[in-house]
């Protein structure tokens, strides 16, 4: 395990940073910073062999498909829309867990008489398979945030989105309305990195599973 090469592992800051934080202990990877406070990208650890990157969720799976990172924690949502090559997925950490959902006004169902509904998005990929299954034809509006603001300006009759609490709906007038799927943070191996380094990456996911069984138990 000592003349493995080390690892890297990208995620995200804010809410999977701070849920990975127990996950990470488990396996005995401390961070020497926080990403809150820190302007760095780049975090040594108190593990010798593991360094983690700090970016965009969204391209968490892109860093480590291309072997920028050997490793990554990714929302499912994040996950389905990469596509996941180059990937594989070995475990579900159990972290930062919502539900994909349709959502608009109360009322919206009605509007299905009008014909082709407009829907906004982050999640295009996802929205287009989930209406295709249905057989409906819609419009898929991408756009890359305050999707609840769309059926409000007239933009969209309906939004896909990550629904929590449904707060942030509420605060809108909006109401859920179709369950999609239900999401949760994975971790991710690049799959190179698994052959290459597979002593050090098959420790960490045994640890990582340890954690997550514990905390679910
Ligand atoms: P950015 O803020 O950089 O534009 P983002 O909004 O996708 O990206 P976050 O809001 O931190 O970043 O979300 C990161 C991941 O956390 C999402 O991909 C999803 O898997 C999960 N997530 C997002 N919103 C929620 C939520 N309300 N509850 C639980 N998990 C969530
Ligand atoms: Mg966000």
């Amino acid at each position: 395990m000592k003349f493995d090469a080390p690892i890297t592992i990208a995620l995200s800051k804010g809410r999977i940073f701070e849920q990975s934080l127990p996950l990470l202990a488990h396996a005995g990877i401390e961070p020497s910073d926080d990403p809150e406070t820190s302007r760095k990208l780049i975090l040594d650890t108190n593990h010798q062999q593991v360094k983690l990157v700090i970016i965009r969720a969204t391209d968490v799976p892109t860093y480590v498909q291309y072997g920028a990172a050997d490793m990554g924690i990714a929302g499912k949502d994040v996950l389905m829309e990469h596509g996941g090559e180059g990937l594989y997925e070995p475990l579900d950490l159990q972290i930062a867990r919502c539900r994909l959902m349709t959502a608009g006004y109360p009322n919206t169902g009605a509007a299905e008489a009008k014909g082709r509904l407009r829907v906004a998005t982050k999640y295009v990929k996802s929205a287009q398979r989930f209406f295709a299954a249905k057989g409906e034809q819609v419009e898929i509006i991408k756009l890359y945030g305050s999707m609840e603001l769309a059926p409000i300006v007239g933009l969209a009759d309906l939004i896909v989105d990550l629904v929590e609490s449904g707060n942030t709906l509420k605060a809108n007038g909006l109401v859920p309305i179709e369950h999609i799927t239900d999401i949760s943070s994975r971790l991710v191996v690049n799959k190179a990195s698994w052959k290459m380094k597979h002593v050090l990456v098959t420790q960490l996911i045994d640890a990582f599973r340890e954690a997550v069984n514990q905390s679910t138990g």
